[in-house]
Formats: C-alpha cells, structure tokens, sequence
C-alpha cells in the first residue's frame, strides 16, 4: 500500500499519516520530519534546507528528491509506506513515478486532505511539535496529557519557527502555486481521493480507513 498525503500545509497530513501506519503496520516518512532531524543535527542538508524553510520556501527539488527514493527502497517498505510533505512539485511527483515504474510500481492512494486557508493559521499557531519523536499537538484540539511534553516519548514540545503567521501566509501561497497542481496531477493517473480535514480526527481518519478498506 503506498499512499501519498496531499492537503495545505496543517491540513494534517501528519497526524493521518500516523494513525494509518499505526494501523497498517507501514513506516510513516515525511520530508519535514527529516529535515528537522537533520536540521537539530547540524548536519550540511539541515543547514541548507533550513535557509529555505524558516523563510516558508520550499527546499529545492535536487535536495529531496534522491533523500525520498532512496528512502523507499529501504527493507522496511516493502509492504508499502506513507508520504508525507513528499512530492510538493510535478517533478518531484515525476520522479518518483519513474522510480516506482522502475520496479514495476506505482502510487496506490493519494489522499488530498482539504481544509480552507481560513483554518489553518489557527490550526499551525496551536501546533505543538515533537523534534525528538515527530508526534503533532494542538493546544486546543488535540492536547497532550502533560502541557508542554510529548505523549508518546517524554521531549520538550516546541512552536515550529516556520509556523509563525506570517511565514504560514508565505507558505500557503507556496503551496497553491507549487503544490496544488498535484491534485490534477494524481486525478489523471486515476488514484485521487478527497477528505474532508475540518472534521474532528476521528472522523477523518474514519474516511480514510474507508478509501484504504479495513
Ligand atoms: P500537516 O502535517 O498537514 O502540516 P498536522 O498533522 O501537523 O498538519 O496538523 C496541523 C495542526 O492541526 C496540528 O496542531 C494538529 O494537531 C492539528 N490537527 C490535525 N488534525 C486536526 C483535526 N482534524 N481537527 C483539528 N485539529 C487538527
Ligand atoms: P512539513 O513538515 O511537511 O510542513 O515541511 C516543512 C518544510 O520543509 C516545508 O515548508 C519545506 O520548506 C520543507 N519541505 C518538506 N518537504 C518538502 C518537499 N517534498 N519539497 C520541498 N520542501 C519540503
């Protein structure tokens, strides 16, 4: 089952990601969350793709591109895995097909989780987010049982720098104009799937468990 999570920036691609590789038993692997590791790591990718997400850019294709499709050819993706923030341009979403058709494989779902631009900025100012782990909260509709520290491993939680609302408005556009055409993109190829994101977690994620089958 390979399934690609499409939808704005805190549509919550993320927080679905998780529960449907908790269910399905399949590695969640989101571009962000590696970005971020390598970013907390000062390693030489962190620091160039941190020049462009603090500014709500995105980091330009050559520098994820092979980091993903090395990243799917692992053991563990065998059975299948979820993408999340990976691809957010045609041809990152060109080269991943080619990759796929290479062993005779392709995309299964893609899942646009569609929420309005009016929603997300509160939604990204009440993100709270796990560097160590790369778990999501929100303040107000999905708090942690200890203010401040991560269910699932114990860190510190933190205000993401990019989801300030002034780099969430740049991101937004970001995603229109660079990220958007993949709905029309996965539509073509006969694998697109709608949800609606501004019901509560639950609920979406009941949608999804439809489009996937139990
Ligand atoms: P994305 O991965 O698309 O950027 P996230 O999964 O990180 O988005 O979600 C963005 C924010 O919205 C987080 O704070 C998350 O806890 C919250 N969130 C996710 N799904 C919902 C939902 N259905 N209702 C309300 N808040 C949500
Ligand atoms: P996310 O955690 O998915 O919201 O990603 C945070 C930031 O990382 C984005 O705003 C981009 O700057 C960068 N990023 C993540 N995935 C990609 C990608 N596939 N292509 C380009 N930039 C990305």
């Amino acid at each position: 089952m390979k399934i690609i999570m499409l939808g704005a920036p805190g549509a919550g691609k993320g927080t679905q990601a998780d529960k449907i590789c908790a269910k399905y038993n399949i590695p969640h692997i989101s571009t962000g969350d590696i970005f971020r590791a390598n970013i907390k790591n000062n390693t030489e990718l962190g620091q160039k793709a941190k020049s462009y997400m603090d500014k709500g850019l995105l980091v330009p294709d050559e520098l994820v591109v092979d980091l993903v499709v090395d990243r799917v050819k692992a053991d563990d993706c065998k059975n299948g895995y979820v993408l999340d923030g990976f691809p957010r341009t045609i041809p990152q979403a060109e080269a991943l097909d080619k990759a796929l058709e290479a062993s005779g494989d392709k995309v299964d779902y893609a899942i646009n989780v569609e929420v309005p631009d009016e929603n997300i900025i509160s939604r990204m100012s009440g993100r709270r987010a796990c560097i160590a782990c790369g778990a999501t909260y929100h303040i107000v509709h999905i708090p942690t049982k200890v203010e401040g520290i991560c269910d699932k491993c114990g860190a510190e939680l933190v205000l993401r720098d990019d989801d300030k609302p002034e780099t969430v408005k740049k991101r937004l556009d970001v995603y229109h104009e660079q990220t958007q055409p993949l709905i029309d993109y996965y539509t073509k190829k006969g694998v697109l799937n709608e949800v609606d994101g501004t019901k509560d977690m639950e609920e979406v994620f009941g949608a999804i468990v439809k489009i996937l089958g139990a």
